[in-house]
């Protein structure tokens, strides 16, 4: 899953990155509001952590401006100690949650991980299933429960995997797959997103597993269960 961190200071922002990353997330940070309103708007992000007084334009203002476009990233504001009017503010405009500084980035961790519940998942948070495959994220591991085969995955590998798995039976293009692994600002080869389509398939293949990723000419790719 991928998470945007807007905030100006600096050392905060890297250690949350780190914190976060460190958990599987995927994190990219804007260091002020138009960067922050600019990357929030492209709507590749599962959450966002907004901070409150930004250079250019506050955090309020980000929010206002991504929920009226619609945009249906989780928002967690930071503000400073005692703001209560800053939480209050917020959280009608549509933030969900809020965490007053200073903070640890353990308690950081904590509420963005139940932000990011994903209703699909099983009681385990760690395990995304579909048809017969279980994903385990602590561990980046494809597995397929049948035949009790495992395989590695790498990064990229992971991210396409953990896409697919969160939203089977659909057809995602390839700008929403290139977005979601790559990034906004990552220049990437054209032919990269093909190359680790190739690569999972043949996991999936040496794993045994009846989950194939079709493609759709000219529309994207889409997960399905052969045994469907
Ligand atoms: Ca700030």
């Amino acid at each position: 899953m991928r998470i945007l961190i807007v905030e100006d200071e600096y050392t905060l922002a890297d250690a949350l990155k780190a914190k976060l990353e460190k958990e599987k997330y995927v994190v990219d940070i804007a260091i002020d509001g138009e960067e922050g309103l600019y990357n929030a708007l492209s709507n590749i992000y599962d959450l966002i952590i907004l901070d409150v007084m930004l250079p250019y334009k506050d955090g309020f203002e980000i929010l206002k401006e991504i929920r009226e476009k619609d945009i249906e990233s989780k928002v967690i504001m930071l503000t400073a100690r005692g703001e209560l009017e800053d939480k209050l503010n917020g959280l009608e405009n549509g933030a969900n949650d809020y965490i007053t500084k200073p903070f640890h980035t353990e308690e950081v961790l904590a509420r963005v991980n139940i932000q990011l519940k994903n209703p699909i998942k099983s009681n385990n948070k760690n395990i995304i299933k579909f048809g017969d495959l279980k994903l385990d994220v602590s561990k980046s591991k494809l597995i397929c429960i049948t035949n009790c085969t495992e395989v590695e995955l790498v990064k990229k590998e992971f991210l396409v995997l953990e896409y697919f798995m969160n939203n089977p039976n659909q057809i995602l293009s390839k700008e929403q797959l290139y977005d979601k692994v790559w990034g906004l600002d990552n220049e990437i080869e054209s032919n990269n997103l093909e190359v680790y389509l190739s690569f999972v398939r043949r996991k999936l293949k040496a794993i045994g597993s009846n989950v194939i990723i079709k493609s759709s000419r000219g529309l994207g790719y889409k997960m399905e269960d052969q045994n469907e």
